[in-house]
């Protein structure tokens, strides 16, 4: 699954959950499904029958089943069919039917009859609407199949299924298997599409999508492929279509193991509520992330809708061929797949630098790794709500971070034979951790399962403390390893890691080792400057004494891209962690303004617009904001504004990023008008703009914006709801519009009819984003609260919103925050919350640490 779009998840296990988990001692092996959705009811009707193995005889069993009403249900076996009395259990999710006579050790088929709903909350066999009609379509994981049929709802329970759907004439359907026949009737008006039976799965890749799709066709390698959408949007196909057909023939080369599932189908859905879901041979899309209108896309949204694809791909072989035991292991799954995504992306356009994007994935991860409320890779979890949770940043970039370190240090091609075996092994079946590194350990003859055991089994992250010494010829790294912890003056548990590290000289080649004490020394010949984390592949923190980090600054150039991303990355956490005063990241940016990689200019407009939002004090404001405009200024003149359409994507990032900083960190009143000018040309003539520059200068324009230009851009709302990334330009912009009484319109038009469910936590979450709404946007989810609860359920939107609440800075809001979720609590965002509140503290002991250090700065920068 791709994480819903609003935040990372992100959080904490409260209370020690019931178990819900089936005994194991009847095993399916083969489903046959049919449904009847009835789209002007938002019900259907549905008929299973369930191939069974018991293990021992038994007069019940148990399954699950949630939402759903049983007409009849019977246990037939050896040839006798016995009629099962049904009870419930709500909260377990589980159904026991219980009969008479005792059903032998050995095959029965169990069938029930049954009614449900397609729901509106965007889960299980749900209802989505557009363009004025209904459709029905499936969003299973992790435990929701259960509301669409009776299952055995775990990921170990593998078995074949056979679907097939009666939907109304003129509809069409798809499924995990290819369509092998399609008959009118039984019913009048109605006709039935049935679906070819897949190979064994799990029930929560299972889909169904009823409507009016109408598909782009393509193939790799011999497979069919299609790209789906609503019939207006099937021009904004042929991007996705494209992407797929190169990453399918990618993968079948990278793993040596074909495509297992026949074909595979895509599809955009007007409601979702993840990002996207790869269920086997039909992923499902938002629209936003697979549609993309080539003409004026911008990069951002090309690499993204790209890298989506090629992760939901990478899933038909991580997840969904060889699948976690359990959730406990969805770093198996999710992690793998956001680790291989970026590698045919870097085949297929290489000027996309992708693996500076991994990098900045793994800044990401490592500032959500030094939190004390972080988890371990792998928890257990046992509850809905638990298992919901674990999908966050660990899983997922934390992981993709870790097996990169790993694969640099393996090298690429033994790293993946040892994929490939492993894939070969389990393909069809299940795994779990020890199952991949002890393959990768007998494949690669190296200490991959000391390694990832001290990564996937502790929480946290850590920090290399390098002293250099050199001895004449020769240089002594002292190298001392502890658990990072991003507060100042927080203390951290006693912790080691086996981790690998390679150092380079800034003139030399890297060398590696594999420190797993507190304390040990390294020699490296010569005495140039010691970079420690070569190629930027190591998941750890650095940390350089002062003169050290100012050295590797003056040789920055000895450094690659990706190793100055982690240069930044590691001082700025000296600075988030009290070690360093934040003068030395200051001069560190400003040495690499003219840095010409995009990716880099990102990575210091960030934090430069991080220290301005909360650390410089009023009095100072000018005098930072004057130094921006003389370090960056510059550089953006000599990419001009708006600059040449014939620019590469490369200078179209870096001139975004610097108009940004520039015109708004800088406070700079000519670029803001000049913003403002370019976004009424925009919105006259949608090619007066590169694709890439227009996002920000449609929030430059609106962060001064008036109610007049606020009217203007919800009218290109109502306009563009067929173009579904120029509508998110201006959907994104919104939160940007200051002025207090906007902020009311932005918060009643997130919770009015004309925003989508899937997009209102995103509209709430930008508000609580920027400084100038922030207060307003907390009043609102205090007083809306049980409106947003109603509207979005608990496990969409509401966790993005209580993760969003982390940019606040005071140690008074923390209390109150934490105070308003005692009394209404949120079991699937618990983790969240406790890092949102750890967040809050640390800024503001952050603020503390740092206020009379930066104020010196700031007096004597020029
Ligand atoms: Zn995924």
């Amino acid at each position: 699954m791709w994480k819903s779009v609003v935040a990372l998840l992100l959080l904490l296990v409260a209370s020690p959950a019931a178990a819900q988990r089936l005994s194991g001692t009847v095993l399916p092996d083969r489903y046959a499904l049919w449904f009847a959705p009835d789209l002007a009811k938002a019900t259907f009707r549905g008929r299973a029958a369930i191939g069974v193995q018991l293990k021992s005889p038994a007069t019940a069993i148990t399954l699950h089943a949630a939402e759903l009403d049983f007409v009849e249900a019977t246990i037939d076996s050896g040839g006798t069919a016995q009629a099962a009395r049904v009870t419930f259990d709500a909260k377990a999710e589980t159904a026991t039917l219980t009969v008479a006579q005792e059903v032998p050790a050995g095959p029965a088929t169990i069938r029930i009859t049954y009614n449900g709903i397609l729901n509106d909350k965007l889960r299980g066999f749900y209802l989505s609407k557009a363009n004025g009609r209904s459709y029905a379509v499936t969003q299973m994981e992790a435990t929701d199949a259960r509301r669409a049929f009776p299952s055995f709802d775990e990921p170990i329970y593998k078995a074949t299924f056979e679907v097939s759907l009666m939907i109304d004439q003129g509809d069409t359907a798809i499924s995990n298997g290819a369509q092998v026949s399609d008959a009118p009737g039984p019913e009048a008006g109605k006709h039935t599409v049935t679906f070819a039976a897949t190979p064994k799965m799990s029930t929560y890749l299972v889909a169904m999508i009823v409507g009016d799709f109408v598909c782009r066709s393509g193939s790799a390698d011999a497979t069919p492929i299609r790209v789906c959408s609503t019939p207006d949007k099937l021009a904004l196909t042929g991007f996705a279509l494209e992407a797929a057909q190169q990453q399918l023939a990618f993968y079948n080369d990278y793993f040596g193991i074909r495509y297992p599932f026949g074909k595979l189908d895509i599809l955009a859905i007007p409601d979702f509520a993840a990002g996207a879901m790869e269920n086997v041979g039909a992923i499902t899309f938002r629209e936003r992330l697979l549609l993309v209108d080539q003409e004026r896309a911008s990069l951002g949204v090309r690499k993204n809708v790209a890298s989506v694809i090629s992760h939901e791909i990478a899933h038909q072989w991580f997840g969904n061929l060889v699948t976690m035991k359990w959730w406990d292991d969805i770093w198996l799954n999710e992690g793998f797949a956001t680790w291989i995504a970026s590698r045919p992306l870097a085949a297929w356009r290489p000027e996309w630098k992708v693996e500076l994007d991994d990098a900045a994935d793994t800044q990401s991860a490592l500032g959500l790794d030094a939190l004390r409320s972080t988890r371990a890779i792998r928890i257990h979890v046992e509850t809905p709500d638990e298992i919901n949770e674990v999908f966050d940043g660990i899983a997922y970039e934390k992981t993709a971070g870790v097996l990169r370190m790993i694969e640099g240090f393996v090298g690429q091609e033994a790293f993946r034979t040892g994929i490939s075996s492993y894939l070969k092994k389990f393909a069809y079946g299940n795994a779990a951790g020890e199952d991949f590194w002890t393959e990768m350990t007998r494949v690669t003859s190296r200490p991959i399962d000391r390694i990832l055991q001290s990564y996937v089994e502790q929480p946290g992250v850590p920090v290399l403390s390098v002293e250099t010494k050199c001895t004449g010829t020769s240089n002594d790294i002292n190298l001392a390893q502890a658990r990072f912890v991003g507060t100042p003056g927080a203390s951290a548990p006693q912790q080691t890691w086996t981790v690998p590290v390679c150092f380079k000289s800034t003139d030399g080649q890297p060398r590696c080792e594999v420190p797993d004490r507190p304390k040990q020394t390294f020699t490296a010949n010569g005495c140039a400057n010691v970079f420690a984390n070569a190629e930027g592949r190591g998941y750890y923190f650095t940390e350089y004494t002062p003169p050290g980090v100012r050295a590797l600054a003056g040789s920055v150039k000895g450094l690659k891209p990706v190793e100055r991303i982690s240069l930044l990355g590691d001082e700025w956490a000296m600075v988030r962690s009290g070690r360093h005063d934040i003068g030395v990241y200051l001069d560190l940016a400003a040495s690499l303004a003219g840095d010409e990689t995009a990716a880099i200019t990102d990575a210091i407009a960030s934090r430069i617009g991080f220290t301005l939002e909360y650390l410089v004090p009023t009095a100072q404001r000018a005098r930072y904001e004057a130094w921006i405009r003389a370090r960056f200024g510059p550089a953006l003149t000599a990419l001009g504004v708006p600059g040449s359409a014939s620019d590469s994507d490369e200078r179209q990032s870096r001139r975004a990023e610097l108009l940004n900083l520039v015109a708004l960190g800088g406070n700079d009143a000519a670029l803001q008008a000049r913003a403002k000018e370019l976004a009424a040309q925009y919105m006259a003539n949608p090619m007066s703009l590169p694709g890439t520059l227009a996002p920000t200068v449609l929030r430059i324009a609106a962060a001064s914006g008036d109610a007049a230009l606020y009217d203007r851009y919800v009218a290109q709302l109502e306009k563009l709801g067929g173009q579904p990334e120029e509508y998110y330009r201006f959907f994104n912009a919104l939160p940007a519009f200051s002025d207090p009484a906007l902020v009311q319109r932005t918060l009643k038009f997130a919770v009015s009819p004309a925003v989508r469910t899937q997009d209102t936590g995103q509209l709430i979450a930008g508000l609580l984003g920027q400084p100038r709404s922030r207060d307003a946007a907390w009043a609102f989810v205090q007083a809306e609260w049980p409106t947003l609860m109603k509207k979005l359920g608990t496990f969409q939107g509401i966790p993005g919103i209580i993760g969003a609440l982390g940019s606040f800075c005071m140690r008074d809001t923390a209390a109150q925050v934490r105070q308003f979720f005692m009394k209404n609590p949120v079991p699937s965002a618990e983790r969240t919350l406790q890092q949102a509140i750890e967040r809050i503290e640390n800024c503001a002991a952050l603020v503390e640490r740092q206020s009379s250090p930066l104020n010196a700065w700031i007096a004597a920068a020029r």
